[in-house]
C-alpha cells in the first residue's frame, strides 16, 4: 500500500530524528536523503551511488522523490542506522580505516562493501587479509624517473619491521627496503591519475621519499593500506608504550594538511620566484618539480609560535620579479621564507595549513626533526 503524501512525509521526518539517522551510515555526511530498504539504513547520495553497485545485497531509494510503502518504512524504523552499525561494524579492527565523506570514492566503497557484502566485520575470519601481520604481492609501481607503471613485488613484514618491493622476480635482495617506523600511505587518486593510486611515503636519511602505487583490484589496494596501518600501529604501541589507541590512531597514517602549487624564492633571491608543486605533511613544508617526483627538492620545517615561528600573508615590499600575486611569509628563527600563490583561495588553505602547525605546540621528537634542518648542509 502506498502512503498519502501527507502522512509519509511525516513518518520520514520521524525517521530521520531518530537517534544516529541524521548522518549517513557509511560516511556520516549531514542529513542523509536515500535509504537502503534492505539493509534498513539511511545514506547520503553519494553512498547511495555505491549502494546501487551491490544491487544482490542492498536496494535503495530516495526518501524524499520515490514513492514508499509501509512494510520498507517498518523495516528501516525497526533497524536505523544505530542497529545497523552494531551489527555491520560490531568487531571493526581499531587500526582499520573508517573513511568520511572526505575520502575518495574508492575508500567509501570499499567500506560499504566490506560491512555488508563481505561482512568482514561480523567475523574476526574475514579479516585475515589485513591482520596477518605479513602480506605479499604485486602492485604496479611508478618507476622513479620514467614514470612507468611496472609490476612489482611486494612484501610488508610486521616480524622484521618492513614494507619492500623487488625489481626483478628472482631477485634475493630488495631493491627498497622502508621502515614502518617512518612509513605513511595515503590514497591520491586525482594525483596519481587512478581511482586505485596509493601514495606510500617514507624517510631515507632524514629525507622524504614517494612511492606510488596501485592495483586494478579495490580491494586488494585497500587490504594493502589496511595491513600498513595494523603495522604501523602496532609498531607505535610497541614505540610508545601506555599511550591509548585514541592517542596512536591519529599518527598510523596522516592525510596531508594541503598540497598544490606555489611559487617560492631562494634565501638570495636573486634567482626569482619558481613554481613547485607543494605538500604539507604535519611539520614538513615539501617541495617537488612534479607532484609525481620520487624525492622532495628541499623541505622547511615548520615549528610552533613558541619556538619562533609565524605565517603572514603578503611579501616583503622590496621583493623584485614577476611572480604570483599573493605572497606568504613564514619567518623561522634562521631566515623567513616567501611564497607565492595563484588565487586568494590557495593562499587562505595555505595559511591555514600553516597556521595550524604554528599554534600546535612542538612534541619532544619533534625537536630533533627541527635540529636535524637546522644542521642540514
Ligand atoms: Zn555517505
Amino acid at each position: 500500500m502506498d502512503l498519502g503524501s501527507e502522512s509519509l512525509r511525516l513518518r520520514i521526518k520521524q525517521l530521520l530524528e531518530k537517534p544516529g539517522n541524521g548522518n549517513c551510515a557509511d560516511c556520516k555526511a549531514a542529513d542523509p536523503e536515500w535509504a537502503s530498504y534492505t539493509l534498513g539504513v539511511l545514506v547520503c547520495h553519494t553512498c547511495s551511488g555505491l549502494h546501487r553497485n551491490i544491487p544482490q545485497i542492498s536496494k535503495v531509494k530516495s526518501l524524499l522523490l520515490d514513492p514508499w510503502n509501509s512494510s520498507e518504512l517498518e523495516f528501516i524504523d525497526s533497524m536505523g542506522n544505530n542497529a545497523a552499525k552494531a551489527k555491520y561494524e560490531n568487531i571493526v579492527p581499531a587500526f582499520y580505516y573508517c573513511p568520511t565523506y572526505r575520502d575518495c570514492l574508492l575508500l567509501k566503497e570499499q567500506w560499504i562493501r566490506a560491512k555488508y557484502e563481505r561482512k568482514e566485520f561480523m567475523c574476526v575470519e574475514r579479516q585475515e587479509a589485513y591482520s596477518a601481520g605479513y602480506k605479499e604481492g604485486f602492485l604496479w609501481k611508478r618507476g622513479r624517473d620514467n614514470g612507468q607503471y611496472l609490476s612489482r613485488k611486494f612484501i610488508l613484514s610486521e616480524r622484521e619491521g618492513v614494507l619492500k618491493y623487488f625489481n626483478k622476480l628472482d631477485a634475493k635482495e630488495p631493491k627498497a627496503t622502508l621502515k614502518i617506523s617512518s612509513v605513511n600511505a595515503a590514497f591520491q587518486p586525482d594525483k596519481i591519475g587512478t581511482a586505485h593510486g596509493l601514495q606510500i611515503t617514507y624517510l631515507k636519511d632524514n629525507s622524504t621519499r614517494n612511492v606510488f602505487v596501485y592495483h586494478e583490484d579495490g580491494k586488494e589496494i585497500v587490504d594493502w593500506f589496511n595491513t600498513i596501518r595494523a603495522a604501523r600501529l602496532h609498531y607505535l604501541q610497541v614505540a610508545f608504550p601506555g599511550a591509548s589507541n585514541s592517542e596512536l590512531l591519529p599518527k598510523v597514517t596522516r592525510n596531508f594538511l594541503n598540497e598544490g602549487y606555489m611559487e617560492k624564492t631562494g634565501p638570495k633571491r636573486t634567482e626569482g620566484f619558481k613554481k613547485r608543486w607543494f605538500t604539507m605533511d604535519d611539520r614538513r613544508l615539501m617541495y617537488f618539480k612534479d607532484p609525481l617526483d620520487a624525492f622532495a627538492r628541499g623541505e622547511v620545517f615548520i615549528g610552533s609560535k613558541g619556538n619562533g615561528y609565524s605565517v603572514l600573508p603578503g611579501l616583503p615590499s622590496n621583493i623584485q620579479g614577476n611572480h604570483w600575486l599573493y605572497g606568504i611569509t613564514i619567518m623561522t628563527p634562521d631566515r623567513s621564507f616567501l611564497f607565492a600563490c595563484e588565487t586568494v583561495k590557495d593562499q587562505k588553505d595555505w595559511m591555514a595549513a600553516f597556521q595550524l602547525i604554528i599554534n600546535r605546540p612542538m612534541l619532544p621528537q619533534e625537536y630533533a626533526v627541527e635540529a636535524y634542518f637546522k644542521h642540514k648542509p
